[in-house]
């Protein structure tokens, strides 16, 4: 799950790394009311689930109350590279001295957290990857130990922060790093962490704050983050990723246009597999798990069948603990309720496939194609997906 800024901004205060304060806003009044309380300047910003806000005119400066309100006209309902802006938040405009950059990621590969820091911020990030990696500092924090002091200390040198700073900066990570753990996110981004000119507060020393905040948590810890789960958005969620959820279906979209169906995510994962193998595009992953009863079927189907994208699809299942005629009857009330108009090629195998088979032969439904390997199943099923292409692409 993706947070907006200003809740990744929320969460990085309860573990007391420093962000500006302020307030969100969903109409022109409460923004400007927002504004009068927390004083000028201030930045009136877009709330979307996607960067580049600020390039885009959805982050803008306002000195004054009428500033103020002509931003959040502005910005309320501006069309964000194909995201609807029903949401600001605002708050105190910050000096900026310096824009760095500082993450956390979750490396599966390397099975560990990255911390990367860079003094090149506030621009996009994969660019300076792409021109000056050497720009990056990089550190893999053991999971066992956790991020020390003295490597987030040595980091920083590392990136070339001002020497001022390294400490802040250093406990900036630490916190970070805390927060990242503790709330199991799988990203934690602070695009610009900035540094202050000084002399604000009458204390003199530049300080660092994150202006910018991107955190995604793992889905799957959500139970056990009561806080954080209240935060989804299913109208920010697909559709038909949403529909399964609610189903209890285990299902990722996967954008091409050959529906897939298993038993088990193992054989679900080698379908995409054999599929992309045979040169074809699978649309999604699907796994009814096993002992999969009728109505489960129909509901699996019903999902598949619900992205507009799917030409064909393939229905692989072996029997196990699931029984190949249960499957069949479900197929069969599936095809009654819905009547599907694109094409299936269906791979009954394992317990009681024989019986499955027969009861799928009797049936006699039209646009059901049975083959007996995976193979051929996935060979035949891009047949008929790139077929319904050439036809639909005809009319
Ligand atoms: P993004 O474009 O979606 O990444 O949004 P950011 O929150 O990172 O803002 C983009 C840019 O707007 C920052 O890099 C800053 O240069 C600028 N900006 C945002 N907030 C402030 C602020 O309080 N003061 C100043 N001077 N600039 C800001
Ligand atoms: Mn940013």
């Amino acid at each position: 799950m993706d947070l907006l800024e200003y809740q990744g901004k929320q969460l990085f205060a309860r573990h007391g790394v420093p962000v500006p304060s302020g307030k969100p806003a969903h109409t022109v009044e409460e923004a400007v009311a927002a504004a009068d309380e927390i004083g000028y300047p201030c930045v009136v910003k877009a709330q979307v689930q996607i960067g580049g806000r600020g390039k885009a005119g959805g982050i803008k400066l306002a000195s004054d109350r009428q500033e103020a309100e002509a931003n959040a006209k502005a910005i309320l309902g501006m069309d964000i590279r194909g995201l609807t802006v029903y949401e600001l938040w605002l708050e105190r405009a910050s000096e900026i001295a310096a824009e760095y950059y500082a993450s956390i990621v979750f490396d599966r590969g390397a099975k560990a957290p990255l911390v990367m820091l860079s003094t090149k911020g506030g621009m996009d990030i994969e660019e300076v990857a792409a021109s000056d990696p050497d720009a990056i500092a990089r550190l893999y924090v053991d999971p066992l130990l956790g991020l020390q002091e003295f490597q987030a200390r040595r980091l920083a040198f590392e990136a070339g922060v001002a020497a001022d700073v390294v400490r802040p900066v250093a406990a900036m990570l630490m916190r970070l790093y805390a927060a990242f753990v503790e709330e199991e996110a799988t990203l934690v981004e602070v695009n610009p962490l900035i540094v202050t000119p000084g002399g604000e507060g009458g204390s003199g020393a530049r300080e660092v704050r994150a202006l910018d905040a991107k955190v995604t948590l793992d889905d799957n810890s959500l139970f056990r983050h009561p806080d954080n789960a209240v935060l989804r958005d299913p109208s920010a969620e697909d559709p038909q990723e949403q529909m399964a959820k609610e189903r209890g279906v285990m299902y990722v979209k996967l954008g091409g246009d050959v529906g897939i169906l298993a038993n088990g995510a193992g054989l679900a994962m080698s379908t995409v597999d054999v599929v992309a193998e045979a040169g074809g595009r699978p649309a999604n992953f699907l796994d009814v798990g096993g002992g999969a009863k009728a109505e489960v079927i129909t509901s699996a189907v019903e999902v598949i069948l619900s992205d507009a994208n799917v030409k064909a699809v393939l229905f692989n299942i072996f029997g196990g603990i699931t029984r190949c005629d249960e499957v069949a009857k479900g197929l069969i009330e599936a095809f009654e309720q819905i009547k599907p108009t694109v094409p299936f090629v269906v791979r009954l195998d394992g317990t009681n496939g024989e019986q499955g088979r027969a009861l799928l032969a009797q049936a006699s439904l039209a646009n059901v194609h049975t083959e007996s390997t995976m193979d051929g199943a996935a060979a035949r099923v891009v047949e008929l997906a790139a077929a319904s292409t050439t036809t639909s692409a005809q009319r």
